[in-house]
């Protein structure tokens, strides 16, 4: 089977085109460096993402957020529910934990809120 992807490592964005034998990755090509043939293994065999959102403040204002490590992309609905339930308490400041081990990541704020 033959999957074509966009590498998203880098503003190149060379397209890729991934070889698989079933989920096993034979040959990548495309790639101008050998990052985006990691990525492309990646993105087919395990899948990340980062989640960025907001989470709630006690005072009802809103903090924006992210996780501080890619999370498996088949887990980011329930990664969002747990942030949608968070409430921070204030003050808040840029790189504070507001959920800790959320599917090996912590989720922490990219603002500071008073
Ligand atoms: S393959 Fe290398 S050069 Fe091309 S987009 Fe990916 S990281 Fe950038």
């Amino acid at each position: 089977m033959e999957r074509k992807l966009t590498c998203i490592v880098c503003p190149l964005g060379c397209q890729l085109t991934v070889q698989l034998n079933g989920r096993e990755v034979e040959k990548v090509e495309g790639n101008t460096c050998p990052r985006g043939a990691e990525y492309a293994k990646n993105e087919c065999t395990n899948p990340q993402r980062t989640v960025t959102s907001t989470v709630r403040c006690e005072n009802g204002g809103l903090v924006s957020v992210k996780t501080d490590r890619p999370i498996p992309k088949e887990k980011m609905s329930e990664c969002m529910q747990l942030i949608n339930k968070a409430v921070a308490k204030l003050p808040v400041a840029i790189g504070d934990v507001i959920l800790s081990d959320v599917f090996g990541s912590n989720v922490v704020a990219t603002q500071n809120k008073t």
